[in-house]
């Protein structure tokens, strides 16, 4: 079995859906396909939920009515067949009252949750009826029946094995499955998701759930690029990652990934490949156990970071202390990404600031404190990146100017991490581009 998973950009126009059934069809191979939201939907209905919440139901009602007239346009390129696009109208007539009906009812996050998957649920619905029209033999089936989190909103992988194990079995004769990226059910049996961009976390999970040979991620880029294409002028594919470095990249931002989907693939060793929908013979990327090559493959940068800073002078020589620190974060579930330490002080730094008033205030008898918000974390990430070809070095003379706060460095051999103020970014991105990779 193999899974190939298609992001927004992917599904977001008639054609490229024509294509991708195109894609899903060019080989005998059993295939299971996990589809994202037509781009731009999630971000429509997060607004949607965002005009609900602030109790603004004229502009959410605007907002849907929006939505719900791009997908009749959606429909008339899609499908010809007066049948398929009867049945399709009445697909998007039952999601879009299933919205409006939600305006009736007061705000939740339950609420919330359920209009977010209304996105995935279309395009796998519209997308099977196309298939359908175009006599492609194939199964929709609900992630919803098997894709579950647990009360630490962690994806259950061996129960999710189980589910979609048993599902597969009930039809012996097909070999096309479809089913949608993103949604899932959690420990209260709601429906809830595995956070933005999580369709790829969904492709990774299957493909782990049932030993696939291969996940392919389909984008509208080919590959894992050495540097953020958003940002950086001149980048490059890179051809092999192992499931360490592409761990790294994706948690340290590289959006192409998302930022956990890595750990199911490489737990069940299954290569992950990130293919360019749009130059399907392109090489992309391939993810894999062994890395393929030393030195520095990629830089990533990663927002909305906060640094704490504890400096004590009864630190030196006092056993126990980074635990009693550490205990604060854990208390309020705010994860660690970076952290050095001197003889004096302790710095750290969070990418959730929901509990940080909480967190300065219970750190205070330890030490002064001190709370630097708006900062960026790059990565620089590689196979054994400090032993080969004077990495540090050209690494310090490139980042000369910019005013750096941390760095991390030994934590494993795959990433040096810099902690810069976020308005250096794009010159910090820039300047290890050329410093690092000469472009
Ligand atoms: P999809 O909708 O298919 O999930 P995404 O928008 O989530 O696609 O991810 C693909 C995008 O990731 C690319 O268009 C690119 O702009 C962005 N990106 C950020 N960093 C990288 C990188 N290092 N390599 C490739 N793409 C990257
Ligand atoms: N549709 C969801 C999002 O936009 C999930 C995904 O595309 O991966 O975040
Ligand atoms: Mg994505």
């Amino acid at each position: 079995m193999k899974v190939m998973k298609f992001g927004g950009t992917s599904v977001g126009k008639p054609e490229r859906m024509q294509q991708v059934k195109e894609l899903i069809t060019r080989h005998n191979t059993p295939t299971l396909v996990v589809l994202s939201a037509l781009s731009g939907t999630t971000n429509s209905l997060v607004e949607i939920s965002q005009s609900l919440a602030n109790g603004d139901k004229a502009e959410a009602e605007q907002r849907i009515e929006l939505l719900e007239s791009h997908y009749r346009q959606f429909l008339l390129s899609l499908l010809h067949q007066p049948a398929t696009l009867e049945k399709a109208n009445l697909v998007v007539s039952e999601h879009f009252e299933f919205l409006l009906i939600i305006l009736r009812i007061s705000f939740s996050e339950a609420l919330n949750k359920d209009i977010l998957a209304q996105g995935e649920l279309l395009s796998t619905k519209l997308f099977s009826l196309y298939l359908e029209e175009q006599g492609v033999d194939h199964v929709l089936i609900p992630a919803l029946e098997f894709m579950s989190i647990d009360q630490h909103e962690e994806p259950q992988l061996s129960l999710i094995s189980q589910k979609l194990t048993r599902i597969l079995q009930s039809y012996p004769d097909k070999t096309l499955f479809i089913t949608q990226g993103y949604i899932c059910r959690n420990a209260r049996g709601e429906v809830d998701n595995l956070k933005r961009g999580g369709s790829d976390y969904t492709a990774s999970l299957i493909a782990a759930a049932v030993h696939a040979t291969v996940c392919e991620i389909w984008t509208d880029i080919d590959g894992m690029h050495n540097n953020d294409p958003r940002i950086v002028n001149k980048t490059i594919p890179i051809e092999q990652l192992s499931f360490d470095e592409a761990a790294e990249l994706a948690y340290f931002g590289a959006k192409i990934l998302h930022p956990t989907c890595i750990w199911p693939a490489q737990q069940e060793n299954v290569p992950v490949k990130l293919l360019n929908t749009m130059q399907p013979d392109a090489a992309g990327t391939v993810i894999m156990k062994e890395a393929g090559s030393t030195g520095v493959k990629a830089v990533a940068a990663k927002d909305g970071i906060t640094a704490i800073k504890i400096k004590s002078s009864r630190m030196l020589l006092a056993y126990g202390f980074l635990r009693k620190i550490f205990e604060v974060f854990e208390k309020y579930k705010t994860s660690i990404d970076m952290i050095t330490t001197s003889e004096v002080a302790v710095s750290v730094t969070i990418d959730n600031n929901q509990f940080l008033k909480e967190i300065v205030q219970e750190l205070q008898p330890f030490g002064t404190v001190e709370v630097e918000e708006n900062q960026t974390i790059i990565s620089i990430v590689g196979n054994e990146i400090a032993q080969t070809d004077q990495v540090l070095e050209k690494l310090f003379s490139a980042i000369r100017s910019v005013p750096v706060t941390m760095v991390s460095y030994g934590g494993s051999p795959h990433n040096i991490s810099l902690l810069v103020p976020a308005a250096e970014k794009k010159t910090t991105l820039q300047a290890l581009n050329t410093g690092l990779f000469g472009l």
